[in-house]
């Protein structure tokens, strides 16, 4: 993709502060970072949405995710870490290249989540799950 920017990330053609690089993986820093150490893993490859992602490619990705939640735990001190994926533009993805953010958490600060958990009507949680288990 000629025009993405975190094509041209991974292939090192726009400077980014690096943390972790491998044939096909690469992970550096938010520069705009919710919280000091804000890190985002990406594909090398470009793929949209992480749906889009052959299971291979995405496992070559996730691999890096245990090591890298572990190392900005080291480096920021964080009590806590929110590993989230953004996929489509109404679940706020603004770059269409799949990333993992990796987000050092601490009590009490800025990053809130607005989570309305919600309540299924009775027989409403089978027929769902009957429904995705059937478009694996
Ligand atoms: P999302 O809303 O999940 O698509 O997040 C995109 C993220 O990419 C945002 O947190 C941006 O701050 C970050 N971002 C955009 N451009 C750059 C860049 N050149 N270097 C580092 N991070 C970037
Ligand atoms: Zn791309």
């Amino acid at each position: 993709m000629d025009q993405c920017i975190f094509c041209k990330i991974g292939a090192g053609e726009i400077p980014s502060a690096r943390v972790l690089e491998d044939s096909s993986a690469f992970a550096f820093l938010d520069i705009g970072p919710l919280a000091e150490g804000h890190v985002l893993l990406i594909p090398k490859a470009h793929f949209a949405t992480l749906d889009q992602m052959p299971a291979d490619a995405a496992a070559g990705l996730m691999r890096h995710l245990p090591a890298l939640v572990r190392a900005v735990q080291a480096a920021t001190g964080c009590q806590g870490v929110n590993v989230l994926q953004n996929n489509g533009a109404a679940a706020h993805q603004a770059v269409g290249h799949v990333h993992f953010h990796i987000i050092p958490r601490n009590a009490g600060d800025a990053f809130q989540f607005n989570w309305p958990a919600g309540k299924y009507p009775p027989g409403r949680a089978d027929q769902l799950a009957g429904a995705i288990r059937s478009k694996p």
